[in-house]
Parts: C-alpha cells; sequence; structure tokens
C-alpha cells in the first residue's frame, strides 16, 4: 500500500489532468459504459494493487469526468480549480492531513482567514473559520446568531435549546441554505420570514420593516437579518447599509451571505453597493467559487470566535485537551501546541487543512490579480446583456450587478406569448449544451425563463463568450425558422 512511487504516479495522474484540461474528450455520459464497468463485479475480494487502480483512475475515471472545468461551463456557481490550489490541496493530503497542531498549515489557515478577509475588505476585527461550503458556513453564522439572540434573555440556547419562538429575515432570493441551517438550528425553516425583493431583485428595507414589526408584537425573537451579497439567482446585492442600520436599530444580528458575491467589491465600479457589510456581524464567503479553490471551502467571519466557541464547542475530552502538554511547558515540538482549535467553532473536529489553498491562491494571484479576474467576469455578464439588448432576436432580463447575465431568446416574431418563449428557450439551452461547447444553466426572472451565464471561470475567453452569442442566436433561428 505505501509505495514510495508517490512522484511517478502522481506525474501520470497530472499528465491525464492536463490531458482532460484540453476539453477535447467525449461528454462523460457517452462513455458511461465504460464507468459504469468498474464497479459491476461487485466489492473485490482480492486486491488489484495500485497499478490497476492507477491505470482506472487515467482510462476511465479521468475522462469520465464533469464538463465544470471546461473554458465555457457557466452553470450554476460552479468552477474547476486552477493549478496552485490542486498543489497545495495534493501536499495538504499528506503532509497536513489535519489542520491542527504547530505546524505551517495551521498557521495557513489562520492566515488566510485574515488574507481572505482583507481581500474583501472587510474590517481587521473579524476572524474567521473555514467549512466545507456556504451551506456550512451559513449554519455557523446562523449558529452565532442564535446564541448571541438566545444570550441576551439569559438563555445559553446550545446548553439548553431553543426556548421561545423565533424568526430571521431574509429577501425572496435568499439561498436556500439558510431555510435548512433554520431548520437545523431548532428555529425551524418556517421561521424564515421572506421579505419580498424590487425589480432589481433587492430586499425592500420597508417591507423588512414591516416583518419585524409584526414579529415584534408577536413576541418572537429576532435571531437575525440576512442581507445577501450576489445572490445566487441574479447577482443582485441587497441595500446592506440600510439592512445594517435596521439591524442596528433593532438590536438585531446583521449576517451578510457572500458566498459568491463578496469578492465582487474588488472591482470598483460595483463596490459601493457593498457599503454596510462592514457593519454585519457575520459573514460568509466561498472560495470555490469566485476564487476557484477546489470545492470544499467556505469561510464565515464573526467579531469574537469565543461566541462560536459557546455555539459549537465539544465537550472537553481527555484524548485531545488531556493529552497537551501544560500550559507553561514551552514547545519544543510540533505536537507540543494543538494550534488554533478550530474543532470549538464549528462543525468539523477532523477537517482538511483547506487555507494552504486559499493562500496558494492568493500567493499565486495577489489582490491585483485577483481584482483582474473579477472586472474581466463582470465585464462578460454586461458585454452579454448590452449584446442582448442590440439585437432585436435577444432580450436581456437583468442589468448585471456581478458577473450573470440572464438574457432569452425571443425572434423576430412578436406574437410569441411567454409561455411559448419559455419552451422555445428550453428547448434552445437543451440544443446548446447537447451540440456545442456552451454549458450555461438557467433560472426564471420575475416568472420568465432566462438563459442564465455565471461567468466564475477561470479559463474563459471573451472568444468563447463571443461563440455563445453566435451560437445561441444561430441554434434560435434555426429553431423558429
Ligand atoms: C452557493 C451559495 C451558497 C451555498 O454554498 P455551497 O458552497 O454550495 O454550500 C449559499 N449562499 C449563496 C449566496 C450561494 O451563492
Amino acid at each position: 500500500m505505501e509505495t514510495g512511487r508517490l512522484g511517478e504516479l502522481l506525474s501520470a495522474v497530472g499528465d491525464e489532468l492536463d490531458q482532460f484540461n484540453r476539453f477535447e474528450h467525449p461528454d462523460a455520459h457517452h462513455r458511461r459504459t465504460e464507468w459504469t464497468a468498474l464497479t459491476q463485479d461487485g466489492l473485490p475480494e482480492q486486491g488489484h494493487g495500485i497499478d490497476a487502480v492507477t491505470k482506472e483512475l487515467l482510462d476511465v475515471v479521468v475522462p469520465g469526468g464533469a464538463r465544470i472545468s471546461e473554458p465555457t461551463f457557466w452553470g450554476y456557481i460552479t468552477t474547476g480549480p486552477t493549478t496552485a490550489p490542486i498543489l497545495a490541496a495534493t501536499a495538504a493530503t499528506l503532509a497536513g492531513p489535519q489542520r491542527y497542531m504547530g505546524t505551517a498549515f495551521n498557521h495557513l489557515e489562520e492566515r488566510s482567514l485574515d488574507w481572505l478577509r482583507d481581500l474583501c475588505g472587510l474590517p481587521d476585527d473579524l476572524r474567521g473559520v473555514y467549512s466545507s461550503g456556504g451551506s456550512v458556513a451559513n449554519l455557523v453564522a446562523l449558529g452565532a446568531a442564535r446564541q448571541w439572540a438566545f444570550e441576551r434573555r439569559g438563555v445559553d440556547v446550545s446548553a439548553s435549546g431553543v426556548d421561545a419562538p423565533a424568526a430571521v429575515y431574509a429577501s425572496d432570493q435568499v439561498h436556500h441554505t439558510v431555510q435548512r441551517a433554520c431548520g437545523v438550528l431548532g428555529i425551524g425553516r418556517g421561521a424564515v420570514r421572506v421579505v419580498p425583493s424590487d425589480d432589481r431583485q433587492r430586499m425592500q428595507p420597508h417591507a423588512l420593516r414591516e416583518r419585524l414589526d409584526d414579529d415584534a408584537r408577536a413576541g418572537l425573537v429576532p435571531v437575525a437579518i440576512v442581507g445577501t451579497a450576489g445572490t445566487t439567482n441574479t447577482g443582485a446585492i441587497d441595500p446592506l447599509r440600510e439592512l445594517a442600520d435596521i439591524a442596528h436599530e433593532r438590536d438585531v444580528w446583521f449576517h451578510v451571505d457572500g458566498a459568491y458575491g463578496l469578492p465582487g467589491r474588488l472591482d470598483e465600479r460595483v463596490a459601493p453597493a457593498y457599503d454596510g457589510v462592514d457593519a454585519a456581524d457575520s459573514v460568509i464567503v466561498d472560495p470555490h467559487k469566485w476564487l476557484a479553490a477546489p470545492v470544499g471551502v467556505a469561510a464565515t467571519y464573526v467579531r469574537d470566535r469565543s461566541l462560536l466557541v459557546r455555539a459549537f464547542r465539544q465537550e472537553p475530552s481527555d484524548y485531545l485537551e488531556g493529552s497537551m502538554p501544560d500550559q507553561d511547558d514551552v514547545a519544543e515540538n510540533s505536537m507540543d501546541v494543538i494550534g488554533v482549535p478550530y474543532w470549538d467553532m464549528a462543525l468539523e473536529l477532523s477537517a482538511p487543512a483547506r487555507g494552504a489553498q486559499v493562500w496558494a491562491i492568493l500567493r499565486e494571484q495577489g489582490r491585483e490579480g485577483v481584482r483582474a479576474r473579477v472586472r474581466r467576469d463582470n465585464d462578460f455578464a454586461r458585454y452579454v446583456t448590452q449584446f442582448a439588448k442590440g439585437d432585436h432576436r435577444l432580450q436581456a432580463l437583468t442589468e448585471p450587478t456581478l458577473s450573470i447575465a440572464c438574457i432569452r431568446y425571443i425572434g423576430s416574431a412578436d406574437d410569441r406569448d411567454n409561455a411559448t418563449i419559455d419552451t422555445l428557450n428550453r428547448r434552445l439551452l437543451r440544443q446548446l449544451i447537447r451540440t456545442t461547447p456552451y454549458a450555461p444553466s438557467a433560472t426564471m426572472v420575475a416568472g420568465r425563463y432566462a438563459i442564465r451565464p455565471c461567468f466564475i471561470n477561470p479559463r474563459t475567453t471573451q472568444e468563447h463568450v463571443d461563440g455563445f452569442l453566435q451560437a445561441l442566436l444561430h441554434l434560435g433561428d434555426r429553431l423558429t425558422a
């Protein structure tokens, strides 16, 4: 099992990944009989050895992989990683299998959280903790909010549970992980008060005030106001300053979900829309979105991590803290110190050292490198929107704030109703994905079906974006001919 051939075998996998990265291979679906065959014999009784595993990885598993890293993939909000974080993640797998102890990995965990905070222009009294993604990062932030809100009523909610009906406020564009987090936290999914958004998909502050007033009269405990900095659907940014002011006025926790959009602040054309984020009590951002880290890393920031500890700490254990040297011992070995005890601040004990990936990205590209990418991606969304406005066969359904464009094909005939146009665009998107390299996804904007490219892909160029628009017109014309 220990082969001593990691370099040789990794280099073979690396070569295959470089090959995969040219994206000249057929779609995974066309090769599905190959990869389903890998397991058809059931669990092997006798092992096949490392060379068999490597060969199957190279010949079948990698070529059967996803289109997500392709330069023309713009679906959902996801992309494949670049070289530097792949190297760092690979290194961490063996040299830093856990993020603890007096090691470079524990140090990079903490420093990269600070760098990421500084990159996004957040106040330097915020401290972070990584988790696996925005879903968990939101849960951790709302766990802090819940702890804080109930402590103010004299209840340690983490010890004794939720003892009064509570509410969380978010717009109708909020990511559904907020509802799920409220379910897990015992506040209840139904406790999320859905505040309507305006015609640019931003929460309406006056409607938020009304909800807060109603619930205050009903005696509900307000746990948090959630603003989104870059909604998943259209990339809208809630009026964060107004939300922050309302939260301050009512003494309610203010959480900002910037899983996708927080790095958008680096684009000075959009930066003013982030005014108010500095007043947030908690903020999340996903390096595995716009920064193109390998999937599995998000950061939650709060001002006082001891609140996280009160909300999430483990019971003390003899095998962990109990096995540490006495406090006044001078550390002489990496195992004499445990490093920052992240296990007490969120949901995971064992966890990969994700900070090395984030460090590698920021070390490689610097603030200016990330800014250039963010600006370029925002430019793509604006370009697509302008193009759609300039061609009578297309229609732009949003004015992009960040890097998401929402457009549809309407054709030349003006007697088509909405339902017909929706159906046409559904078919168009399927054909686009099946017959061209271009792979955006879709959404609904104010009841209309939209083809929705989200540009966070580090491999995309202007030629790809132009090719997409031409393909869209070509297929649309053909479908309506
Ligand atoms: C993607 C996203 C999430 C969820 O993050 P995951 O990393 O997919 O778990 C939460 N909020 C927003 C605004 C997002 O865009």
